[in-house]
């Protein structure tokens, strides 16, 4: 079911002129409510009246993590402290964490659009709802919280380890729908498994999964082992949390960006210019309607590809792929873009493949070279004949190429014999270019 079917079926045109006044409003907002804003736009020099199309957001400066870093705890706020509900908080790897802040209306919009995930990944008023995603400073656990209690679910708000315990509760109550990060949806799966429950006995039809990347296998992978159908959900807390995009049960290709509220652009990380639909580039999000932190033009580091084509559900709303990996992963061979991600999505369709592989790259004169070596799958017969794996490493070549656009080399090894290091993971890429 769609939830808010108005905006969610809006047509293009609408929905365009919409964002267009919204940024109008935002920008002026931000100018006069946020000195870092006031200050950015000065040393861009652009004037908040000058910002009247869609198009004009190209003159708008990146807002980027270290500047929520940089003004920890409230100074991005755009509101006075007392008019903030929530805090959440995302912990940092490296020093401070990032906090963001809510109003009463945003924690309102914020359920809005949680709602819209759910229902979308084929949630309806009555379910019971598992909620596995972890409470706290955290903003899954109550950002899906709302959106479930708004549509009317009959909310668990389990939230995330206890495996044991999360078992019983699904026996006991019958959820319909989960939500987690796809990983715990396979450890719940292996672990009822391993307690002789047959997990395609559960209770669950649909899972909301999301908080990590991961891939269209483990998507196959969490479908054939439990009764549901899993689509993917995306968000950010420096842009309001999980809601920002969910993926319909239709389609299951690609999340619908709820683009009333959170306008998004795909950009070349390097140059920072705005790609074509089906290009991978870095999503970078403005928040139309946000009021306590409201964002210009914030860099995810996340890359993925968009698609503004009508999809079969009825939503009009552009949608996301999944994410393939961070920018700060990219590898730029002879000027292009290169993903691990996108290698790894080609040798996962070989069977004869495991997906143990490992990059290199090296430089002969200004030329780069790429070369991929991957184990072949050990249940295989091991020592395929020599002319076999040539077959098949002709195979992946040309796939490759198709996916990444550039010519690779790949060379099959024998299993276990590419390096791993200490926790048993490999590294993945060895860039031997000395430049
Ligand atoms: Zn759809």
């Amino acid at each position: 079911m769609i939830w808010n079917v108005p905006a969610e079926t809006m047509p293009r045109d609408d929905l365009a002129a919409l964002q267009a006044s919204r940024l109008q409003a935002l920008v002026r907002r931000v100018d006069e409510r946020v000195p870092f804003y006031r200050q950015a736009f000065e040393r861009a020099g652009v004037r908040p009246e000058q910002i009247r199309t869609l198009a004009d957001i190209r003159r708008l400066p990146w807002t980027r993590k270290t500047d929520l870093r940089d003004h920890y705890p409230f100074g991005l706020f755009a509101v006075p402290r007392d008019q903030v509900v929530r805090l959440h908080a995302s912990s940092g790897t490296t020093g401070k964490p990032t906090v963001v802040g809510y109003t009463r209306a945003d924690v309102q919009m914020w359920a809005e659009v949680c709602a819209r995930c759910l229902a979308a990944g084929g949630g309806r008023p009555g379910d019971v709802f598992h909620n596995a995603y972890g409470y706290g400073l955290f903003t899954g656990g109550l950002g899906m919280h709302y959106g479930a209690e708004l549509m009317g679910m009959t909310v668990v708000p389990v939230s995330g380890g206890n495996t044991e315990r999360q078992l019983l509760l699904i026996g006991d109550f019958q959820p319909r729908v989960i939500a987690c990060t796809p990983s715990y949806m396979l450890t719940l799966a292996e672990a009822a498994l391993a307690r002789g429950l047959d997990p395609r006995r559960l209770s669950l039809r649909f899972a909301v999964l999301g908080a990590e990347p991961w891939t269209e296998a483990m998507r196959r992978q969490i479908e054939r082992l439990l009764p549901v159908r899993a689509v993917n959900i995306y968000g950010l807390s420096e842009v309001i949390g999980p809601g920002v995009s969910n993926e319909c049960v239709e389609a299951q290709q690609g999340s619908h960006v709820f683009e009333d509220h959170f306008l998004v652009e795909v950009v070349d990380p390097r140059s920072g210019e705005p790609l074509p639909p089906g290009e991978v580039g870095e999503l970078v999000f403005t928040t139309l309607t946000k009021e306590a932190l409201p964002v210009i033009r914030y860099r995810t580091g996340d890359l993925a590809s968009l698609d503004p084509s009508p999809c079969r559900c009825g939503r009009t709303l552009a949608r996301m792929s999944l994410v393939v990996g961070r920018t700060d992963d990219m590898l730029i061979i002879r000027g292009i873009n290169v993903f691990p991600s996108q290698v790894e999505s080609v040798v996962v369709q070989f069977p004869e493949l495991s997906p143990h592989y490992q990059l290199r790259i090296t430089r002969e004169r200004t030329l780069d070279d790429l070369e991929v070596r991957i184990e072949a799958d050990p249940s295989g017969d091991g020592g395929a004949a020599a002319d076999r794996g040539a077959a098949l490493e002709a195979r992946v070549t040309e796939r490759l190429r198709g996916v990444v656009g550039i010519h690779i080399r790949v060379r099959v090894v024998s299993p276990g014999s590419l390096p791993r290091s200490e926790g048993g993971k490999l590294r993945r890429v060895i860039d031997e270019r000395t430049s």
